[in-house]
Order: C-alpha cells, then sequence, then structure tokens
C-alpha cells in the first residue's frame, strides 16, 4: 500500500511539473540537419549589421489555422497579442519595473515595433488576419512542424520578404508525454529566409496563456536570439552575448530569487529564457536582433504592408567610404529637379525643405 501512494504521488509531481518548451532550436537544427550542414546554430547566425536609420515597423500577418471553435481565436486576442509585443520590444511592459537590480543596467529598449498589416500582398485592405477552417484535429511540432503552413491543412505564408508571418493553430493537445511545446520559429539560418516555412508557430492555447509571452520569445528567434544557454548549455555554450549569464539549461521557476547557475546570477527575467517572469531583453540582444533587420531580414523594411509607400530614405552609398569628399550632386523627383547642385570643394547645403511633390 505505501509503494502504490509512493508511485502516486510521483505521478502527481510529475504532471504538476509539466514544463513548457520551445522547439525553435530543434526545428532549426532538424533543417540544418536536413540542408546537410553542421547543427551548431550559432556557427550558421549572420553578422550583425550596424542599425539603420529609424525604428523597423515589421509587418504582420496573422494565419489562425483552425479546427475546433476554440481554436479559432478571437481578433482581439491577436490585436492584444501584438500590444504586448511593441510593449516588450519597447521596454515598455508594466512588469520591467520587476528586472532585478543586478540586470536594470542592462534593459534595453530594442526601438522594434510590430503592426498587424493594413495592405495584402496584391495591394488589397486587410485586416492582417486570416482563417482557414482545416480538417486537421492538431499538428504535431515534430511530425508535422511546417504542414499549418500549407495547403491542404494549413494556409500558404504571405510574401515571407515583406511580413512576418504567424500561423495559430493546435500544435498540442495530442501531445501525450513530456513538456508541452508552445510555440517555434526558425532562427535565420540554413537559407530559411523568404522561404514559405519562416515565420512563428503558436499554439492557440498555451501561448495565450495568462501572462505567456510566447510571441515575443519566438520572435526573439525569428530575429536571431538564441536561447542564453545557446546550442548545448551546461555551462560550456552560450548565446554569445555578454550581457546574458551563462546558465546550463532553462529556468522555468523565478524562485528561488537569488538561484545560481554555472556560478553566476540567473537571469531568468529575460524574455528568451523559458520562466514564468520573463519580461526584458538586453543591450546586446537588442542590438543583434536590430542587426539582423538591418541585415538578412531588410527586405521587411520596404514592406508596403502595413500601408506604407514603401520608400525609406535615400542614402546615397559609395564604395570608397564618406570620407573621401563625396557629395550628392542633385536630386530629381517627378517635379523636382535639383540637380547639379553639390560640388567637392568647400561644402554648400542648401535646404529645400519648403519643395514637396507628389508620385
Ligand atoms: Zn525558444
Amino acid at each position: 500500500m505505501r509503494l502504490t501512494t509512493l508511485s502516486l504521488a510521483t505521478v502527481i509531481t510529475f504532471s504538476a511539473a509539466a514544463q513548457h518548451d520551445c522547439a525553435a532550436h530543434r526545428i532549426t537544427q532538424q533543417r540544418l540537419q536536413a540542408m546537410g550542414m553542421s547543427t551548431v546554430v550559432r556557427e550558421h547566425l549572420p553578422t550583425a549589421l550596424p542599425k539603420g536609420g529609424g525604428n523597423p515597423v515589421i509587418p504582420v500577418v496573422v494565419h489562425v489555422v483552425w479546427n475546433t471553435a476554440a481554436e479559432n481565436i478571437p481578433d482581439v486576442t491577436i490585436t492584444a497579442m501584438i500590444a504586448q509585443m511593441n510593449l516588450d520590444y519597447s521596454e515598455q511592459n508594466s512588469d520591467v519595473t520587476n528586472v532585478r537590480a543586478a540586470f536594470a543596467g542592462v534593459v534595453t529598449n530594442t526601438g522594434i515595433q510590430f503592426c498587424l498589416a493594413s495592405i495584402d500582398p496584391n495591394g488589397n485592405p486587410t485586416t492582417g488576419i486570416v482563417r482557414k477552417n482545416s480538417t486537421e484535429v492538431w499538428f504535431d511540432p515534430d511530425t508535422e512542424t511546417n504542414d499549418m503552413k500549407y495547403n491542404p491543412q494549413g494556409d500558404p505564408a504571405w510574401d515571407p520578404d515583406s511580413y512576418l508571418n504567424i500561423w495559430i493553430c493546435d500544435i498540442s493537445s495530442g501531445q501525450t508525454c513530456g513538456g508541452v511545446t508552445t510555440g517555434y520559429a526558425y532562427l535565420p539560418v540554413g537559407g530559411i529566409v523568404g522561404t514559405g516555412d519562416d515565420g512563428l508557430v503558436l499554439d492557440f492555447d498555451y501561448a495565450f496563456n495568462a501572462g505567456a509571452r510566447t510571441a515575443t520569445h519566438e520572435v526573439g528567434h525569428y530575429l536571431g536570439l538564441q536561447h542564453p544557454w545557446g546550442d548545448n548549455g551546461g555551462c560550456v555554450d552560450d548565446d554569445g552575448f555578454t550581457d546574458t549569464p551563462d546558465t546550463d539549461g532553462p529556468t522555468f521557476n523565478c524562485l528561488p530569487v537569488n538561484q545560481t547557475s554555472c556560478g553566476v546570477l540567473t537571469q531568468y527575467e529575460n524574455f528568451m529564457d523559458y520562466a514564468d517572469c520573463s519580461l526584458m531583453f538586453t543591450d546586446d540582444q537588442g542590438a543583434y536582433m536590430n542587426g539582423i533587420i538591418a541585415g538578412v531580414r531588410n527586405s521587411l523594411l520596404a514592406s508596403g504592408g502595413c500601408g506604407n509607400t514603401g520608400l525609406g530614405p535615400c542614402i546615397p552609398t559609395s564604395t570608397n567610404g564618406t570620407t573621401d569628399g563625396d557629395f550628392v550632386s542633385g536630386v530629381g523627383l517627378n517635379t523636382l529637379s535639383n540637380t547639379g547642385t553639390g560640388g567637392n570643394g568647400t561644402p554648400t547645403y542648401v535646404d529645400y525643405t519648403p519643395l514637396s511633390t507628389s508620385p
């Protein structure tokens, strides 16, 4: 009898500790392996480029792929998700004040923002939310990783060079053991950028639990961030940033407050860890994500998905750098024609601000 009681207690304890898992690293490795490449993700991560001018705004399209009514989550849940992402990426989240003093100096406003698309790939107005009634009961993250992104069961990506595609569907209900996968995204490696697989997959249920920051976390992967424990963890690997302390693996609990890993204070409040009190990105993470947007994902900046013209500031390029006397000799736009106004002698600048033209 005592044995039975013990077994029951063990089962209950295990169930209570069922952990939420992010499959981003796993699926990225699977892709690298399929491409015949090394499965060490950090070997493939691009070098961050200098941040461009202004703050990037990334157009988002959400594909709700649903089978039961509960999976067909309402628009208000999606707009709330985008709003929370914008708060999190700009250090405006209400809980950011909970960052412990040890890390207060490295909390960052990434400057990155998101908008639900208002113009679809055909140039037509849209809410940025598309819905597909699927006969698929649930999508197994390991064996049906991308099925929600293609016909017949899923909804195809919008041009991934112009939109961040987010699929919301059931990736959890059929899981029978172990941790529950709440979401995943490919890191920008292995030729994923610009393909129909690129983007986020979020569970319709767990990713929207009260306080869940799954979308914020997965966008971090989409913009090149690894988990703080890197490829292998175990204190022998990390994410490459100096302001995210080494940790040997995921932290699921924010207690005790001053828990340590690898001999240093654990930064469990980082959005890229798993704890349910995550609330910050660091300076290094913010700089790297902006470097990815300026680099391999820079086509997002030219997207007209959020209703702008897709035109950014005109920045002249030079093969010789900017210190060799380069000048802009003139600008012609529609009815404006201020050509031949530059020179390589004493710099002279003319203010044409009052002039404007329309396409
Ligand atoms: Zn993750």
